[in-house]
């Protein structure tokens, strides 16, 4: 079989979601939207059922295929509802939702629900994408506090530039969120992965980490608490053709690449179909048998090319690793001009192996 797989690793998940916890002293939110950002939000969900205090997804689709797969604990749903018609299966299935906007407001107003809903209600804190403005906060809480069809209000608001810490842009929003939400009483929710590794001031009562939990960092720079993290999906081929090239020759489409002295290219079983980024530059890093080696060439649909100059060792069926342990997404994705999030949803066509233990990395 093609030797192109993800090799998943549920104790890294737990090791990171722990660390969320410890770091934050608060409950903690696994989010597994899109998939578990491409790890399998099922496997994901069953890795930390044990632990977590609750999950969070984008949408009720993926909620219900959590409870479709038996998967008991609260999930939130991010956005909340798109349409009333989903408020009826948002009481049934006990999912806990995000009110964002002033139809939704009016949504859960009108409901008649067969049992009132958890609701994290959002602040528009300085992002400006969804939440309700700091000055109509106050009277949207009051009225939900007033509606039969709520059990309960959690405060929420969400960081833009978490991950610079130099900006100012955080320490803002937290003022904003503590000015808007004074007297209103209730747990409050600020942080994604990068509020819980650099914002202790913003822990609250809830954290949400999304990336952290699959082991990549938020940073652009080193940060103490992202080195504990542990990467968690490991993408996985074999070296399939080796081939000696003299001086001045091309590889791959379009001859990006072209060899500047006697070069040992290797194929691997790994290309943009598979969800590896099609604009990774020459020199992109990629681990062979452990080592680092470097794209040469245009990334196929299939294939890609490295050079194995100096790696007289490898060939043929040398293990090869795009990302994970030893080389973490986040520093492929930089030398990709993308970030690790979209690595991992980007996944596609190769099958996910899950290990529940660190012996087969
Ligand atoms: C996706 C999401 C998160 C998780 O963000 P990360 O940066 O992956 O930690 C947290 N909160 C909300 C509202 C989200 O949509």
């Amino acid at each position: 079989m093609r030797p192109a797989h993800a090799l998943i690793n549920l104790e890294a998940l737990r090791h990171n979601y722990r660390l969320a916890r410890q770091l934050s002293g608060a409950c903690a939110l696994a989010v597994i939207k899109a998939n578990g950002y491409g790890h399998d939000a099922v496997e994901c969900a069953r890795a930390l059922e044990q632990e977590a205090d609750a999950f969070a997804v984008a949408c009720l689709e993926e909620a219900l295929a959590l409870r479709q797969a038996g998967i008991r604990l609260p999930i939130l749903l991010l956005e909340g509802w798109f349409e009333a018609s989903e408020l009826p299966v948002i009481a049934e299935h006990r999912l806990w939702s995000v009110v964002h906007h002033q139809a939704q407001l009016e949504d859960l107003l009108e409901a008649r629900l067969s049992a009132p809903l958890h609701i994290w209600l959002k602040l528009d804190s300085g992002m400006h994408r969804v939440g309700f403005a700091p000055d109509d906060y106050a009277r949207v809480w009051r009225q939900l506090k007033a509606c039969d069809q709520v059990a309960s209000l959690t405060k929420m608001t969400h960081f833009s530039r978490a991950d610079e810490p130099e900006t100012g842009r955080t320490e803002e929003q937290i003022a904003t969120f503590r000015r808007a939400t004074e007297g209103l009483e209730g747990p409050r929710s600020l942080c994604n992965s990068a509020g819980v590794l650099a914002w202790p001031p913003a822990h609250g009562d809830w954290v949400r980490p999304g990336i952290m939990l699959y082991g990549a960092t938020p940073f652009e720079f080193d940060q103490a608490n992202a080195a504990r993290l542990r990467p968690v999906m490991n993408l996985e081929s074999r070296i399939i053709a080796v081939r000696d090239l003299p001086v001045g020759e091309p590889i791959g489409y379009g001859s990006r690449f072209v060899t500047q002295r006697p070069t040992r290219m290797g194929v691997v079983a790994m290309g943009y179909a598979d969800g590896y980024p099609r604009h990774a530059p020459d020199g992109t890093p990629v681990l062979v048998d452990g080592q680092r080696a470097r794209l040469a060439g245009r990334v196929s649909m299939d294939m890609l090319t490295v050079d194995l100059t100096d790696l007289p060792q490898a060939g043929l069926g040398s293990r090869v690793r795009l990302w994970g342990e030893g080389l973490n997404a986040s520093e492929v994705a930089s030398h990709a001009g993308t970030i690790a999030y979209q690595l991992f949803c980007n996944l596609n066509r190769v099958p996910r192996r899950f290990i529940s233990s660190d012996s087969a990395i």
